[in-house]
């Protein structure tokens, strides 16, 4: 019967937030409580990274000694023992004596995962030192004997579990368990990560692996809401979704989520409820298998797409044209993410154009291309049932001022996406909250 708890970086982002934070896992329950770094500290390590890499030791030192600083302060705030303040004066000079040697030795790019895992270990030693001062019990459980990524970069979920299962078995008579979001080992036991965002991920796949009765993410917004309310005015949170409601909200840029987080817990059925640090009691969104009300719930957009618009003479009429296409895709390990097509071409999107030029070289031999970039992919998201009608016209009417370069409706009973110029992406987002949230639900 145990949770999990996943608190982000601004919830433990100074002292005065992980003071607050013990009021939120304090209540006796059996629960494994996931660690961000403090807000700002995995920003910091990719630039000191970068530095290392460009080979520009002193500035590394100096952004070291910058952050190293920094910490200095929290510490000094946190604590009241001489216990352990002087424990924690250790662990930063560990930490940071560790994070100096890399820039008076030769620095390898493989390295620098190395230094992105310092932020959550240091957070989530802070925590648990913390923890010790206020007499609260409390086991600090190292992520990295039990995360571990396959060669695919996937999570490696047998090996998870089994070795979470045995870690918390060395506990048998403990309820509160900490332990670091983000990070993980590869197959070579390296150092590794799951990608920017990704202690989401952790909170996941650890409820996925222990069964857990329900995940938390708190972050610093009472929920997912309707549109981005960084964007847009007057967004309100969503009560409920379903998982693919939200894996599709979470994939196309609410930043609320990891885009692939909601998996693991719609695979084994666990609710995910979004909660917020500052507001405690405000009702957040949960997530779960249910699929609630016949409406439109909410809007997301994705900057950073590029398009292709592939011609053949040879479609028409023809089949394996579009394996032949995709197959392309594949070779490259290049997702797409939205399809249109005609008789004579497919328009497709994708976002990762690492390989573009290898992509287009070989679309080039059998067929005419065009490519467009700086477009972003709107999506809505609801439960459009197929019998339903309505929506579309909601849709179109509410972008009747909008240039649309490309519409996906009916791919799923979730999502219709449209694309548009991302200079436009604002202008967008602001008419689907007039036209949708009122007139249409
Ligand atoms: N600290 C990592 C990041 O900033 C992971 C996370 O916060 O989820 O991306
Ligand atoms: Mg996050």
């Amino acid at each position: 019967m145990m949770r999990v708890l996943k608190f982000g970086g601004t919830s433990v982002g100074s002292a005065a937030r992980m003071q607050e934070l013990v009021h939120l896992i304090n209540d006796g329950s059996p629960k494994i409580v996931v660690l961000s770094a403090m807000s700002g500290t995995t920003n910091s390590l990719v630039e000191i990274a970068e530095k290392l890499n460009a080979k520009e030791n002193e500035k590394a030192m100096l952004l070291i000694g910058a952050l190293e600083k920094k910490y200095w302060e929290v510490i000094k705030q946190l604590y009241k023992k001489k216990l352990t303040l002087n424990k924690s004066k250790e662990l930063l000079d560990s930490h940071f004596g560790y994070l100096r040697t890399f820039a008076m030795d030769l620095f390898t790019i493989s390295e620098e995962r190395a230094i992105l895992a310092q932020g959550e270990l240091l957070s989530t030693s802070l925590f648990h030192y913390y923890l010790e001062e206020i007499e609260i019990d409390s086991i600090l459980l190292p992520a990295l004997n039990f995360m571990r990524i396959d060669e695919n970069e996937e999570p490696d979920l047998k090996y998870i579990e089994k070795n979470i299962k045995q870690e918390l078995s060395k506990h048998p008579n403990k309820s509160l368990f900490i332990t670091q979001g983000y990070i993980c080992r590869n197959t070579f036991g390296e150092i590794d990560n799951l990608k920017r965002g990704g202690s989401d991920y952790t909170a996941t796949i650890i409820g996925a692996s222990i069964q857990a009765t329900e995940i938390q993410i708190w972050t610093d917004i009472d929920g997912m809401h309707n549109n981005d309310p960084r964007i847009v005015d007057n967004t309100f949170p969503i009560a409920e979704l379903s998982f693919e409601e939200a894996a599709e909200l979470a994939y196309f840029g609410a930043k609320i989520l990891h885009p692939t987080c909601i998996l693991p817990a719609q695979m084994h059925n666990i609710p995910v409820r979004l909660l917020n640090t500052m507001q405690p009691n405000a009702k957040g969104t949960v997530i779960t298998s249910k699929i609630s009300g016949e409406n439109i719930k909410a809007v997301a957009a994705k900057d950073g797409i590029t398009a292709i618009k592939i011609k053949s003479g040879r479609m028409l009429l023809a089949y394996g044209f579009l394996r032949s296409v995709f197959e392309i895709f594949e070779r490259y390990k290049t997702p797409i993410d939205m399809i249109t097509t005609s008789e004579v071409a497919v328009s497709l999107t994708i976002d990762n154009t690492i390989n573009l030029e290898f992509i287009k070289n070989e679309l080039k031999e059998f067929c005419t291309i065009e490519v467009e970039t700086g477009l972003t992919i709107v999506c809505i998201v609801g439960n459009f049932t197929a019998e339903k009608q309505g929506y579309a016209l909601c849709i179109f009417e509410a972008l009747k001022n909008i240039p649309i370069r490309m519409i996906s409706y009916g791919g799923s009973e979730n999502n219709v996406s449209i694309l548009v110029d991302s200079k436009l992406k604002k202008d967008t987002l602001i008419a689907l909250n007039k036209g949708l949230f009122r007139a249409c639900i």
